[in-house]
């Protein structure tokens, strides 16, 4: 009774009248403030060109060509007038890409230090945001920006968070709407000519058409992993202001260090002057080198305790490896094998290249799956079951048997041609399926064949491995002594076959096996 005597009292109706609608909006405006507290701002970051540590050419090493081309536009920005004069625009965008590591953005960088240009640099992630437009906003003050300290480099690092192929649909518009801004801005600024956008990706397959046509990022420049001098000169580098002791030998490291990045390499040189300020020394030394190359590639050693068994599994494991690598001539050469638990690995087997190769056959490739399926092989072999163990090479062995059939025709069947999977028809899926398990089983057999004929060799190098834990080259070379193996010369470059590598050594038994 109260409560209605309350609701109908003539003053109250006022006050609700005169009050909730204030009210209702003074905790709208209130919800409004708080939302875009919450939006993180990110602000471009801008480096000037005097600013410490600067990044001058001589830092770089190992990507010359990148070089080359940059410094076209280091000349353009330093004289631009003298370009301008004879109508020579700079290329509107320069577009860097190749795989992660490889000195990209430390290009981008030189470029802004040595032109003497105001460097701007933001990830393209950071554009992005839940917020329908907030992208579109930042693309336009970034530019605004760059535009107002020309002569100036705007960096948009990561560039393919942004310039994926457009899709059309609601979900992406925000994604869309960013794209579509930076496509206008890049098209806004090309005549004055003194702001230069360089961009950098791992994806240059994924970005939209639009971005890449003439007028845009219409000068690419591929950043590959260094070669072999390249990485000697990267090592070199990343050593300069590092004490050595006289054995390091940066032409050997060199070797060892095929397939790796700039950034790999920078993180080997800090790794070994960390393992010889451990030991308490003034030099770094080879074996400091040696140490952090084998955290970098194999990881840091754990404390996993494992049972007498399974100790015996890895030995066998790893043994099955190196003993394919061993006798498969286009493999690389086994560098050390290890039984001792590193990241997730519980034991690895270090392949070395003599050579940087940049072709493969399809028998060197079958090769190598053969040699991945040598530690399943090893286990089946010796113990009649199969482990958990094996999946990362199983994973491998996958990857590179879709590849052969899928990528570079090299199935049992179609040779001639390459079918995008989108456009492939339901029998040629069965067909390169199928031609996809005929590879990997020709490998699985061919290991199991390798293995079966030197079964002695496998347990020596497996009996061996579980008293020394580590195996190196030397150990290698006196178990394998008097086995046919591939002359050095021929290593990595011609395929010998299942034959040369399965002929059994006459002086020694078959192993009765466990
Ligand atoms: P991402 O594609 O992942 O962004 P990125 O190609 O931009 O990688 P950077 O960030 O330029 O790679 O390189 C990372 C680090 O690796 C550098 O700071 C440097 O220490 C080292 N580095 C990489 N490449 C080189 C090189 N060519 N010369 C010297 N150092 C290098």
């Amino acid at each position: 009774m109260l409560h209605s005597a309350f609701l109908g009292d003539p003053n109250v109706i006022t006050w609700i009248h005169d009050w909730v609608p204030l009210i209702f909006m003074g905790a709208l405006v209130v919800l409004v403030g708080l939302t875009m507290r919450m939006i993180p701002r990110t602000r471009p970051a801008e480096i000037r060109p005097q600013e410490t540590p600067p990044i001058a050419w001589g830092d770089i090493a190992g990507v010359d060509e990148a070089k080359d081309e940059l410094r076209e536009i280091v000349d353009y920005l330093r004289n631009s007038k003298r370009f301008r004069r004879l109508g020579a625009n700079l290329p509107s965008g320069i577009l860097l890409h190749g795989p992660p590591g490889t000195g990209k953005t430390l290009l981008a960088k030189a470029v802004a230090h040595e032109s003497g240009a105001t460097f701007f640099s933001q990830s393209a992630s950071s554009f992005v945001e839940m917020f329908a437009g907030l992208g579109s906003a930042r693309i336009r003050r970034l530019f605004k920006e760059a535009r107002r300290h020309a002569p100036a480099i705007i960096f948009i690092d990561e560039l393919d968070a942004i310039g994926t192929a457009r899709s059309g649909g609601a979900a992406n518009r925000e994604y869309d709407q960013t794209l579509n801004q930076l496509l206008v801005e890049m098209d806004g600024f090309s005549a004055k000519g003194d702001v230069v956008v360089l961009a950098s990706t791992n994806l240059l397959e994924k970005l939209d058409p639009a971005l890449l046509r003439p007028g845009r990022f219409d000068r690419h420049i591929f950043v590959s992993p260094p070669d072999l001098t390249g990485r000697e000169s990267i090592l070199k580098v990343h050593s300069r202001n590092k004490e050595l002791a006289a054995d390091v030998d940066f032409g050997l490291l060199a070797r060892q260090t095929s397939g790796l990045t700039g950034a790999e390499l920078a993180n080997i040189c800090n790794e070994a002057a960390i393992f010889a300020a451990r030991r308490d020394s003034d030099q770094i030394e080879m074996g400091d080198f040696d140490a952090a190359l084998e955290r970098v590639m194999a990881g840091v050693p754990t404390r996993r305790t494992l049972s007498e068994h399974e100790r015996r599994v890895v030995a066998y494991h790893e043994a099955g490896h190196a003993l394919c690598g061993e006798l498969l001539p286009s493999v690389d050469p086994v560098h050390r094998i290890s039984i001792v638990p590193r990241g997730v690995a519980l034991g690895y087997t270090l392949n070395l290249p003599d050579e940087d190769r940049h072709l493969k056959t399809r028998e060197e490739l079958i090769d190598l799956m053969t040699m991945l399926l040598g530690g399943r092989g090893a286990e089946e072999l010796v113990f009649g079951s199969i482990t958990t163990g094996a999946s990362d090479d199983l994973k491998r062995v996958g990857d590179i048997a879709y590849a052969m059939v899928h990528e570079f025709a090299m199935g049992n069947g179609i040779r001639s041609m390459k079918v995008a999977p989108e456009t492939m028809s339901e029998t040629t899926r069965r067909v390169r399926d199928e031609e996809v398990r005929e590879l990997a089983d020709q490998a699985a057999r061919a290991a199991r064949t390798i293995l079966t004929a030197h079964r002695a060799q496998l347990d020596e190098l497996a009996s061996t491995l579980l008293t020394k834990e580590v195996l190196e080259r030397p150990d290698l070379e006196a178990i394998m002594r008097g086995i046919p193996q591939a002359a050095p010369e021929r290593r990595g470059s011609r395929h010998l076959g299942i034959a040369a590598a399965t002929a059994v050594d006459p002086a020694r038994p078959a192993s009765a096996g466990e």
